[in-house]
Parts: structure tokens; sequence; C-alpha cells
């Protein structure tokens, strides 16, 4: 049997071993190869090398290939003295990676050299297990817990939809939400909007909702918008830098005016409607498809507009759909998967079917169109008695 050091000179000359001056002359290289930390989470917390990727020597075998698919991407290893990270590469080498080096001296030796480090942000014991689940998964993490909880997300109406998505933004560690609703608390609201409770009964829904979502989770901070969105209020409510607007308005001069300012402002909307049994969902990406508009270029006339009218709906079916909203918000942030962009999702609650119709960018729309005719908010509120409406469903 070998002693330890035996197997690691063994392994030694088995694989490649870099110097750090060498690496680091290759740090800001348009090509330069991917540094991979197989060192202890405290370790990496305590400084890494910059832009590199951290899987810790136990997880190793288990991770790499869904980050690096490539087998012939130039991979430098490295740990804190050379020797994990060279059984490392010999590891990455038997799984077939043909173009591996192992930094020979590790970070020690860099830190000596002067080199450039970064310290990354790390997350409270307590955010930690907060987050638990969220950091198990390789697509989220640390890095992406870090994002939810740096982002500012809208929300258009604290009522049917902005409940369980305003629920479950703020339960994903979503740092900033801001509500954007003028209205109370009515015993109809109870039915569905599961933010709000009987004992808020006449309290401002921003208040109650942000009374709900502090309780939940500490990490949120909400900005409470006790106003009608009008054409009056909306650039100053969007000059609050928003990542994402979740769109939970029940009103044709809400929907237009949320659409036109996030075409101009560049905000991504996650719009979602419901009435009855049957709910829709999409994502306006300003740049990445169409606009409401595209689908939709002026209102409805008043008489044939259904939010004028009173609209029954299924408890749960905004739930559903807000949900879904939560969902669409949460990728955005995170930059993964496929948003709803030029994809319009309905929903059929007594069918139990989703369906899917592709939208595209029109590009004759009036406002994200090659030749826009409207570069103004439009009032369309005397088209439709809003006195005594809440603005969300
Ligand atoms: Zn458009």
């Amino acid at each position: 049997m070998p002693t330890y050091r035996e197997l690691l000179a063994q392994v030694k000359a088995e694989i490649e071993e870099v110097s750090t001056p060498d690496v680091h002359a290759r740090l800001d290289d348009g090509d330069a190869p991917l540094f991979l930390d197989v060192r202890e989470t405290e370790e990496w917390q305590e400084g890494h090398l910059p832009g590199a990727v951290h899987v810790p020597r136990g997880n190793l075998e288990s991770r790499i290939e869904a980050l690096v698919p490539d087998r012939g991407r130039e991979i430098v290893v490295y740990c804190a003295g050379g020797s994990r990270s060279a059984f490392a590469a010999k590891s990455l080498q038997e799984l077939g990676y043909e173009n591996v080096a192992s930094m020979a001296g590790g970070f020690s030796d860099w830190k000596r050299n002067g080199y450039e480090f970064v310290t990354p942000r790390v997350l409270e014991p307590a955010q930690r297990s907060r987050y638990a689940r969220h950091l198990l998964i390789p697509e989220v993490g640390e890095a992406g817990q870090q994002k939810l909880l740096d982002a500012r997300v809208l929300l258009i109406g604290a009522g049917g939809l902005g409940s369980p998505a305003s629920l479950y933004l703020a339960a994903a560690g979503v740092g900033t939400l801001g509500i954007v609703d003028e209205d109370v608390v009515d015993d109809s609201n109870l039915q569905r909007q599961i933010v709000h409770s009987t004992e808020r009964l006449g309290e401002p829904k921003v208040l109650s909702a942000k009374r709900t979502i502090e309780a939940l989770n500490p990490d949120v901070h909400v900005e409470a918008y006790q106003e009608r969105l009008t054409s009056e209020n909306i650039d100053r409510i969007l000059a609050d830098r928003w990542d994402v607007i979740v769109d939970g308005a029940d009103n044709f001069p809400t929907r237009y005016l949320v659409n036109d300012a996030s075409v101009w402002h560049g905000v991504p909307v996650v719009h979602g409607s419901i009435y009855r049994f049957e709910g829709q969902v999409t994502v306006f990406h300003p740049g990445a498809g169409p606009c409401y508009r595209c689908l939709f270029p002026a209102p409805p006339p008043p008489e044939l507009a259904p939010s004028c009218a009173e609209g029954g709906v299924l408890g749960v079916l905004p739930g559903i759909v807000g949900s879904l909203q939560a969902n669409e918000a949460l990728k955005l942030v995170l930059g993964i998967g496929d948003s709803l962009a030029g994809r319009l999702l309905l929903f059929d609650a007594l069918a139990t079917t989703f369906d899917e119709v592709t939208v595209k960018r029109d590009p004759s729309c009036p406002v994200c169109g090659d030749a826009p005719t409207i570069s103004e908010y439009v009032d369309y509120v005397e088209f439709c008695n809003l006195a005594g409406r809440g603005v969300a469903q």
C-alpha cells in the first residue's frame, strides 16, 4: 500500500500542474480557462480567484457534468495548497476531461504573490437555514439566493393575484417588494385574497399585505404605495428601479398604463388575468417578445369591457395563476429557464387543462412597434367608472 505522500507524488506525475504566475497571466485572457475551486465552503467564503466556480471536492464527481458538459473545456483546478486539486484533476481526467491542470501551491501561494482575489458575500446562518431548499438546487444556490435578496419586484395590486404572488416571492426571499393598491380590505375579498385576513377588514390592503409579508420573512422589505396607478404617478413609482413587474390589475386602464410604462422603462411584466374558471398568464418582456398592445392595440368599447361588471371567480383560481406569475418572476430574477415571453398560457379550472398560444411582437404595434404612434400615457379612466372599485382582482 502506498503512503499518502507516495500516492500524491504518483497522482502529480500523472496530471498537469501550472504555477500561480501562469494562472494569473491567464486571468484577463479572453479565452481564460474555467477556474474551479474545490475547497470547502468556509474556505471559499474567505476569498477565491475572480470568476472562479466553486464545487467542494466531495461533490466534484456528481456535479461536474452538469456544470461543464464540454469535456474539451480547459479547466484549472485549485485548492488551498495544491494537493486536493491534484486528486481532483486526476478524477476529472478519469471522467474524460481532456484539458485539466492543477494549480501548484494553491490559493495560499496565490495570496502570497499578492494577486487579486474576491471575497464573496455570504448568507447569514439564519438565511442559510431559511433558504436551505434553494441552496440545494444548483440553478439557484448561494449566488441565486443573493440575486433574489437583491431583487426588487413591483406588484400591481394586493388582491387575488397579488396575494399568492407576493407571499411566494416573499417566502423565496425577494428582498424588496413594492405593492401598489389604493383599496381597503373588504369581506368579499377574503374568499381568495389570502394575504389578508378577517382581523384586517377596513385596513388598507398595502399595509395588511406588508404586515403579513414581513411576518412571514423579515428579510423582505415592503414598499407600500397606497394609491391607484395613474398616468400622474406611474413614472414616479417606476423610477424606483424595479427588476420585474407582476401585474395583477383587473381593469383595462391600469393594464395599458403598466404596459406602456414597462416598454418605455424596459421592465418585464408578468401578466395574469382571471375570470370565473379561466386564467391567463404570459410575460411581456420589452425586446424579447410582444407587449400587451401587440395583442390588444386598444381597449374594447366600455360596454364590452368585462372588468366594468363585477366578475365572479372561483376562489382558488387566482392562487394558481398568481403562483404561476411568482414562478415567472423568480425565473426572470434568477435568469434561468424559459420565460412565458411570446407564449400565452391558458388555464381552464373546470377541465383542469393548460393550453398555450404563441404570441408575436407586432411590428405595427402602437407602442413597441417599428414606428410607434403612442408616446405619452393614455388615460382610459373615463371609459369605465372605477369609483369605489379596487385595482386588484
Ligand atoms: Zn407591442
